[in-house]
């Protein structure tokens, strides 16, 4: 029988620890405060940062959206973010991708001061994962973060494991090929010029997908017999309008050991992860 790995009770059960922490935190005269910056007016971005706040709220952290035009200047768009790096209130800030064409080349992960970068995109929070030695001084990228959780929390070994990646985007497919071999596993890393992809998939122990095409991993790409473990990144809109992820869940749930769901698997991981980043942010704080 397959594993459906809804991600609801562990988000329940870290839920559960984070307001305890925040009410720790608030008692030491410290509420944790993220800042979202939304560029635009980008529907599926409106709707990721309102479930951030959303979250934040919910385990007693203070958020703010902050709204940007479309056109905003692009001085006056790194003035803004310059304010809240040097704003000892703030706790954290994220940048909502993607940005507007005229701001696209900026690097974002440059922007944002190392020690308010709760989405784990500067090249030193990068680094950490990358070399392995990462502190409470460091912060990981939500995603990655959120997955290897689920993993855990479900106890699905990862150690000794073949994992094949597919999509090597810098806030999903390189920072998870770190942290899982950190983890011990034996990763491949794919993307749109990897030949014979259906091969590597076939041969790992588990597979996940972060490409962005709905029903890309069929079962073609799986080997029945291996009792592999899928984890769908993808958050796409289908033909009728609806969330849907990479995998054609009907056609592979019953050919795995275990499978997330969209909605419900890897995206709500996504933002308990940059929660955990925050609360952090925030007994860092405490402790200088
Ligand atoms: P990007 O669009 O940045 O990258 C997509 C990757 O998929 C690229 O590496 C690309 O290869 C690869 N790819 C595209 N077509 C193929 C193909 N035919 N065969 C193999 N590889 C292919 O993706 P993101 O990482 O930003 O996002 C991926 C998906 O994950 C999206 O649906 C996004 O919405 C979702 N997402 C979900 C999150 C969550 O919280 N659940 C968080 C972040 C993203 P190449 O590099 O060669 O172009």
């Amino acid at each position: 029988m397959t594993q459906i790995l809804n991600s609801s009770p562990v988000k329940k059960k870290i839920t559960k620890e984070l307001k305890s922490e925040c009410k720790k935190l608030i008692e030491n005269g410290i509420q944790p405060y993220l800042k979202v910056i939304l560029v635009g007016n980008n529907p599926a971005s409106l709707v990721y940062t309102t479930n951030k706040k959303k979250y934040c709220e919910k385990i007693g952290a203070k958020c703010d959206i902050v709204s940007l035009s479309e056109n905003i200047d692009l001085n006056l768009f790194l003035e803004i973010i310059y304010e809240i790096n040097h704003d000892d209130q703030v706790h954290g800030c994220i940048i909502q991708l993607p940005l507007p064409k005229h701001l696209s080349h900026l690097d974002v992960g440059q922007l944002v001061a190392e020690n308010k970068d709760v989405d784990g995109f500067h090249p030193n929070n990068l680094y950490s994962v990358l070399s392995n030695q990462t502190s409470q001084n460091h912060f990981i990228s939500c995603t990655p973060k959120g997955i290897i959780t689920l993993l855990q929390e479900n106890f699905i070994e990862i150690s000794g494991k073949r994992v094949v990646i597919v999509g090597r985007s810098m806030i999903v497919g390189k920072p998870l090929f770190c942290l899982l071999t950190n983890h011990d596993a034996t990763v491949t890393l794919c993307h749109s010029k990897t030949e014979n992809l259906r091969e590597l998939t076939k041969q790992c122990d588990i597979i996940v997908s972060a490409v962005g095409i709905p029903n890309f991993i069929d079962e073609t790409y799986l080997s029945p017999k291996k009792n592999q473990v899928i984890i769908d990144v993808g958050m796409n809109v289908d033909t009728a309008g609806l969330l849907c992820g990479d995998v054609d869940f009907d056609k592979v749930k019953d050919l795995v050991h275990s499978i997330t769901p969209v909605p419900g698997g890897v995206g709500p991981m996504t933002i308990v992860s940059l929660a955990q980043n925050l609360l952090q942010a925030a007994k860092n704080k405490l402790s200088l």
